[in-house]
């Protein structure tokens, strides 16, 4: 996770630290970049947190850690699960062009349930952000994912998945929200194994390249093994 440990967000489900983040660390891109070398990884997934108070939302920083990445480490493939920028086409662009393999942008949870679940951020700009890095770079394979379990019905994940598809999501998560701590919002549901067996189904029918749908499944779970 990169661009620090305070996001300027507060999605109600997340117990990252909120409030107003301090500086930018110039020498981290590189540091990552050594970092995986040491570990020796072939995928990594690169995340952060919001950062709304950078004007380029932090894009740059993302873009260049990819550079250090690609660098290197030869031959690896980077995943980014990314901030939705305020829907800033040119910060999109920039993570999307710095050679990326895979956009993550996560939608979190069903239309209805943003106000409640993720605050501060808005559900077209989300499905936005994926069509975006579509339609700059075609080759790049999109991801996102939702939390169950935190008030949504059945017919609504399916109609988000179709917004998804729409948008010419190729990979989705789908996972059982588990409450962080007694400060976040507490689980409605927990949804069974069949039923997140049945949504594999129907995702897979609406023709996501791949689907993975079960009660342990977070963004980067098996990441890997999406594009193999
Ligand atoms: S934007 Fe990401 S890191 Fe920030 S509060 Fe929301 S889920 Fe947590």
């Amino acid at each position: 996770m990169i661009l620090g440990d305070i996001c300027t967000r507060g999605c109600r489900f997340c117990a990252i630290g909120k409030g107003k983040p301090v500086g930018l660390d110039p020498e981290e891109p590189r540091n990552v970049g050594l970092s995986v070398k040491d570990l020796g990884l072939d995928h990594i997934v690169v995340t952060s947190v919001d950062r709304d108070d950078l004007p380029d939302g932090g894009s740059a920083h993302f873009a260049q850690t990819v550079f250090w990445i690609k660098k290197l480490n030869p031959g690896i493939r980077v995943e980014v699960l990314i901030p939705d920028f305020k829907g800033d086409r040119g910060a999109i662009a920039t993570v999307v062009g710095s050679g990326i393999d895979i956009l993550n942008h996560n939608v979190e949870t069903v239309p209805r349930l943003y106000k409640k679940v993720r605050p501060g951020s808005v559900y077209r700009r989300s499905l936005d952000v994926l069509s975006a890095a579509k339609d700059l770079r075609g080759e790049v394979l999109t991801k996102s994912g939702l939390m169950l379990g935190v008030g949504e019905t059945s017919d609504e994940v399916l109609e988000t998945l179709r917004d998804l598809r729409a948008a010419g999501c190729d990979i989705v998560t789908l996972g059982q929200y588990l409450q962080p701590s007694e400060h976040q919002l507490k689980v409605e549901r927990y949804v069974t194994p069949d039923e997140f067996a049945a949504l594999k189904v129907e995702g897979q029918k609406l023709g996501f390249r791949h689907v993975e749908s079960g009660p342990l499944v977070r963004s980067s779970y098996h990441a890997w093994s999406h594009v193999n």
